[in-house]
C-alpha cells in the first residue's frame, strides 16, 4: 500500500471503525478480488459490527493499492459519501498508462512492491547501466511462465547487488512477470543455523503480510523451513520473484530448490550446478567505463565531471572503474574535498586499508572483501592463487604456464582455474585458442599487498619449476606458453634475486638468440636496461651494443646466424668469445 494511502487510512482510522458497514463493503470487495471468501469469513465472525470494522481496516492496511481503491469504490457505492471524501485525496493512481513511464523510471506501484518486499533502494550516489540491466532484465522475462534461476556473478564489488535491485525496479516487468511481489533476502556467507533463521524471518514476513492472525510456529529444521517456504511461494505468493543477494554456498541454495522464481547474485558462478530447473546467467563486467566512473566522482563532490581535477582520471584508471572503489573514495572526498592526491596515492601504495567503508557496502574496507573471496577457496587451492602474486599487470596467460608453475597435469590445472574463474577471482578471455587467464588490476595488488614479505620466494618458485620442467633447454615453439617463458623469465630471476640464473641468461649467446627470435631485439633492450642495476655494467655494455647494431638484422626472417654476426663484434667482448666458442664447437662437430 503506498505510504500516502496507509496514512490517510490510519488518519482516518477512527471515524471509519465508527461508520462502516463492512459486510456490504466486503460483497464490493470481493467482486473485486482484493478480498477473499476467507478473510470476509474471519472478519464476519467478529461479534460486533465494530470489531468487524476494526478488523478490516486492519486487513486494508496490509493489502494494496487496488484494495484501497477498492474500498473507497466500495464506499461511494454504498453511498458513504463523506468518508469516500475522506480517502479521496490519497487514492493511489491506477498502475497502468500514465503511470507506466515508457522508460524504467520507478513508479509509485513500483516502490511500493519494492519496498514492501525489502529490495534496497539506489545507493545515494547512483550511475546507470543500461546495457547490463536489460541483460538482467531480459533473463527476467525468462521466468514468467516458468520458474527458474537468474544468476548475477561477478567480482566482489562489481555492483552485482546493485544492479539486481535495479534491474526489478521496472513497472511492466513486475506486472508481467512477478505480479505476486519481489522479496529480497540477503544471503552472504552464513551456516545452517543462520541460514535457518534467514528463511524463519522470510516465512514469518511473507506470513504477516498475508494475515496476522496467523501465528505458524516457526519452522525449526531446515527441512521443515524449506516446505513452509515452499507452500507459501506455490500457494500463497504465486509469480512472485525471490532475490537471494550475495550467494557463496551451493548448500545454502539447495533450501530454496523450491521451484519458485530466484534471482540471486554470486562471486561464484556454479552456485546453481546443483539444484534444479531452468538457469540463466549474466555476468557483470568489473568495472564502469571512465565517463561513468567520473561521473560518480562528479556526483560525490558535487563538481561537474569536466571540471574534477587531473587525480580524478587516475584514480579510475587506477582501479580499472571499480564500482566498490571509485564509491568509495568518492564517499572519502566528500568528506575531506581537498583529499585527491592523498586518495590517489593511497590507491597508488595499496593501502586498502585506509579506503574504508561506504555505508552501504558489508565489507570495512576493500582489503576485507578480496580476502573474502580467497578464504573461502579450500586451502590448497588458496596456495595455488598466492601463486599468481608474481604475474604482471595486464599480462594474460595460457594454462600451460601454470602446468609448469604447479607441476600439475593440464586437465587439473583447467579445472582449478575454472574454479577460480567462476568465483570470480581470475578472469579468462576465451576468444583466444588456447584461453588466456588475468588478474583484475586491484586483485593483483591486492595479493601483492598481502604477500609482500614473500615476493622472493614465489618469484624463485617460478623460476625452479620452469628448470625443473624444461632442464637447459629453452622452449622454442612459439606457442604461447613458450612467448610467456621467453619473455618473462629473466623477469622472473630479477625479482627473485637469482642473480647467478639471471647472469648465464642475459649474458649468453644462445638466450639472445632464443629472445630476439620470438620477441625480436627491443624486449631483450628492453630486460638489459631494466635489469641494468643488478648485472655487471661492462658485459651489459657489450651486449647492448651487439644488439643495436644488429637490431634490423635481428629483425630479418628467414632469422640470421647469430653466432656469424657476433663474430664481427670488438675481440675482447664476451659476445664475441661466446660466438668463437660456437663456431669452434660447430667445426669440430663437422
Ligand atoms: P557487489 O554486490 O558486486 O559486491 P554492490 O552492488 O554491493 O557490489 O556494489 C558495491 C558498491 O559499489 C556499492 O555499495 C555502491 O557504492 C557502488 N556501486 C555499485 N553499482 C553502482 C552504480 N550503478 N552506481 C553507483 N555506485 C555503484
Amino acid at each position: 500500500l503506498e505510504e500516502g494511502a496507509r496514512s490517510s487510512l490510519l488518519r482516518h482510522r477512527h471515524r471509519l471503525e465508527q461508520d462502516i458497514k463492512p459486510g456490504y463493503l466486503m460483497d464490493h470487495m470481493i467482486s473485486d478480488g482484493v478480498v477473499t471468501v476467507d478473510e470476509e469469513e474471519r472478519i464476519r465472525k467478529q461479534p460486533t459490527r465494530k470489531d468487524q470494522a476494526v478488523s478490516l481496516l486492519e486487513l486494508l492496511l496490509k493489502k494494496d493499492n487496488q484494495a484501497y481503491v477498492s474500498f473507497y469504490n466500495a464506499l461511494v457505492k454504498e453511498a458513504y459519501d463523506d468518508l469516500a471524501n475522506l480517502l479521496h485525496g490519497h487514492l493511489p493512481r491506477p498502475p497502468c498508462e500514465g503511470d507506466k513511464s515508457p522508460s524504467d523510471g520507478p513508479t509509485s506501484y513500483v516502490q511500493a512492491m519494492l519496498s514492501e518486499g525489502g529490495v534496497p533502494q539506489r545507493p545515494v550516489v547512483f550511475v546507470s547501466r543500461p546495457e547490463l540491466v536489460n541483460r538482467v532484465r531480459e533473463k527476467l522475462y525468462r521466468l514468467q511462465k516458468n520458474p527458474g534461476w537468474v544468476t548475477v556473478f561477478g567480482m566482489a564489488g562489481s555492483g552485482k547487488s546493485v544492479l539486481a535491485a535495479e534491474a526489478v525496479r521496472h513497472h511492466g516487468l513486475i506486472e508481467d512477470c512477478f505480479p505476486g511481489g519481489i522479496h529480497w533476502l540477503s544471503i552472504g556467507q552464513l551456516d545452517k543455523p543462520d541460514l535457518l533463521v534467514k528463511i524463519q524471518t522470510l516465512c514469518f514476513r511473507l506470513e504477516q503480510s498475508l494475515d496476522s492472525q496467523s501465528l505458524h510456529r516457526p519452522p525449526n529444521s531446515l527441512d521443515e523451513a524449506k516446505e513452509r517456504l515452499r507452500f507459501l511461494m506455490l500457494r500463497r505468493y504465486p509469480r512472485s520473484l525471490l532475490i537471494l543477494d550475495d550467494i557463496w554456498d551451493s548448500t545454502v541454495l539447495k533450501a530454496f530448490d523450491i521451484h519458485c522464481r530466484i534471482l540471486l547474485t554470486t562471486r561464484n558462478r556454479s552456485v546453481t550446478d546443483s539444484v534444479s530447473g531452468a538457469k540463466y546467467e549474466v555476468g557483470v563486467e568489473s568495472g564502469l567505463d571512465e565517463d561513468k566512473s567520473l561521473e560518480i566522482l562528479g556526483l560525490y563532490t558535487r563538481t561537474r565531471p569536466r571540471t574534477l581535477p587531473e587525480e580524478a582520471r587516475s584514480i579510475v584508471r587506477e582501479c580499472k572503474g571499480s564500482p566498490l572503489v571509485v564509491s568509495l573514495i568518492g564517499a572519502l572526498l566528500k568528506e575531506k574535498p581537498d583529499r585527491w592526491s592523498y586518495y590517489l596515492r593511497q590507491l597508488q601504495q595499496k593501502q586498502f586499508k585506509r579506503i574504508r567503508k561506504s555505508s552501504s557496502y558489508d565489507y570495512d574496507a576493500l582489503d576485507q572483501a578480496m580476502a573474502a573471496s580467497i578464504e573461502v577457496l579450500p586451502e590448497e587451492h588458496q596456495e595455488l592463487y598466492r601463486d599468481l602474486t608474481v604475474l604482471e599487470k595486464d599480462i594474460k596467460i595460457p594454462a600451460q604456464v601454470l602446468c609448469v608453475l604447479w607441476d600439475l597435469e593440464e586437465e587439473e590445472v583447467e579445472d582449478i582455474l575454472h574454479e577460480f574463474v567462476n568465483k570470480s577471482l581470475l578472469f579468462v578471455d576465451s576468444n583466444t585458442k588456447p584461453y588466456l587467464y588475468y588478474l583484475h588490476d586491484l586483485q593483483l595488488d591486492f595479493l601483492v599487498e598481502q604477500n609482500r614479505t614473500q615476493l622472493e620466494c614465489l618469484h624463485a618458485k617460478v623460476v625452479r619449476q620452469y628448470q625443473q620442467h624444461y632442464g637447459d633447454r629453452h622452449p622454442t615453439s612459439g606457442e604461447e606458453e613458450c612467448l610467456y617463458w621467453i619473455r618473462f623469465l629473466t623477469f622472473h630471476m630479477a625479482k627473485a634475486n637469482l642473480t647467478q640464473e639471471l647472469y648465464s641468461h642475459m649474458f649468453s649467446l644462445d638466450w639472445v638468440s632464443t629472445k630476439s627470435q620470438i620477441m625480436g631485439p627491443a624486449h631483450l633492450i628492453n630486460d638489459y636496461v631494466e635489469f641494468g642495476s643488478i648485472l655487471d655494467k661492462e658485459v651489459r655494455g657489450q651486449f647492448q651494443e651487439f644488439l643495436s647494431l644488429n637490431g634490423h638484422q635481428l629483425e630479418q626472417r628467414p632469422f640470421p646466424d647469430v653466432v656469424q654476426l657476433a663474430l664481427s663484434q670488438p675481440h675482447n667482448s664476451e659476445v664475441y668469445r661466446q660466438a668463437r666458442q660456437q663456431a669452434e664447437t660447430r667445426a669440430s662437430a663437422g
